[in-house]
């Protein structure tokens, strides 16, 4: 189901724009479709829609659920969705308030550090389920931030994407610079967003900035160097005024070398970006291994010396299988306890 689905579905009902609207509200909102509005409706829905907002409240649960809950002590929570047709994706509980969602089952870009990688693309998640996920969230907590970073590169289910982005900032009340789109440097997401209504942050998965290393680690994303990936980037930031989040797992040995902090300095200084370095978190098997703490300090300081904001990051719940891909695998079998 896609969100165009259900304003059709809501049409047909003989729903009013007014009502739709009303209605979507409430869904972003989980509450009960016609529940705070339910004298209203009562005077004002039309009888059909009265009638059919009881099998669409249903539907729209059917969506997605909470497989099961993993609280990490940092206070972030992992949830593994589960979708219509069974399959399972992760979304985060960010502390503050986000929340980090899948907009994929899989992902075809596969980077060598992410266990969702390995799996290759299974489907494309609808418009409606990246929704469901924030609907979720919303069951159990506030959320007035949602990132896309969770499972799949954004960039492969554009329109799904987009097309969520604009809903839950007009109907979810979630403010243009607190919707956070992430890549890993696709041209289609950089010819996009700037022409939307909606214009969202923008995260930029960059890793290094060697683009034959980024080559090997990244094997499918868009053959740009990172001085490309940069420039394109910066531009997005200019036109919108928010600072890009670039985003580095740092891999002991692999890309935490003073070469490339000497690499990087020039390449952001003065730009309007931040960096985030988050250690790589150790998953048996996977052939790369987490930073020293004391080196990922040593990175993260050098960058602020410049004048670079950088900040260094624990994926969220990383006592709970925190990186990407994990819980599923794990729910799966596909990793061992
Ligand atoms: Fe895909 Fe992101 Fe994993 Fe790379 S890190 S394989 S882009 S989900």
């Amino acid at each position: 189901m896609q969100i165009q689905d259900i304003r059709q579905r809501l049409r047909a009902l003989a729903a009013r724009p007014v009502h739709e609207d009303r209605i979507l509200r409430a869904w972003l909102q989980a509450r009960a479709l016609d529940q705070r509005t339910r004298r209203q409706s009562e005077h004002y829905y039309p009888l059909s829609l009265r009638k059919g907002l009881p099998a669409l409240q249903a539907d729209l649960e059917a969506l997605a659920r909470i497989r099961s809950v993993h609280p990490g002590s940092d206070g972030s929570a992992r949830l593994l969705v589960e979708l219509a047709d069974g399959q399972t994706v992760e979304s985060v509980l960010l502390p503050r308030g986000g929340i980090c969602v899948s907009t994929q089952v899989g992902c075809a870009v596969g980077c060598q550090f992410c266990m969702t990688g390995q799996s290759g693309l299974l489907r494309q998640i609808s418009s409606a389920e990246i929704v469901a996920q924030v609907v979720l969230a919303r069951s159990l907590r506030k959320v007035d931030k949602v990132v896309f970073m969770g499972m799949g590169e954004p960039s492969h289910n554009l329109d799904n994407v987009l097309d969520a982005i604009e809903l839950l900032a007009t109907h979810g009340a979630i403010g243009h610079k607190n919707l956070v789109f992430s890549t890993v440097g696709d041209p289609r997401a950089f010819e996009r967003l700037p022409q939307g209504q909606v214009k969202p942050a923008l995260a930029v998965s960059l890793h290094t900035t060697d683009a034959a290393l980024r080559a090997r680690l990244l094997p499918r994303a868009p053959r740009i160097t990172p001085a490309e990936l940069v420039e394109q980037a910066e531009s997005y930031a200019q036109a919108t005024g928010y600072p890009i989040q670039y985003q580095w797992t740092l891999l002991a040995g692999i890309n935490d070398g003073d070469d490339e902090v000497e690499r990087l300095i020039p390449l952001l200084k003065g730009k309007k970006a931040m960096m985030n370095f988050i250690p790589f978190n150790s998953v048996e098997g996977s052939g790369f291994q987490r930073p020293s703490e004391e080196r990922a300090w040593e990175m993260t300081q050098a960058l602020r010396r410049h004048g670079i904001i950088a900040c260094l990051r624990d994926s969220a719940g990383q006592d709970v299988d925190g990186g990407c891909g994990q819980l599923r695998a794990r729910a799966l079998g596909q990793q061992p306890d």
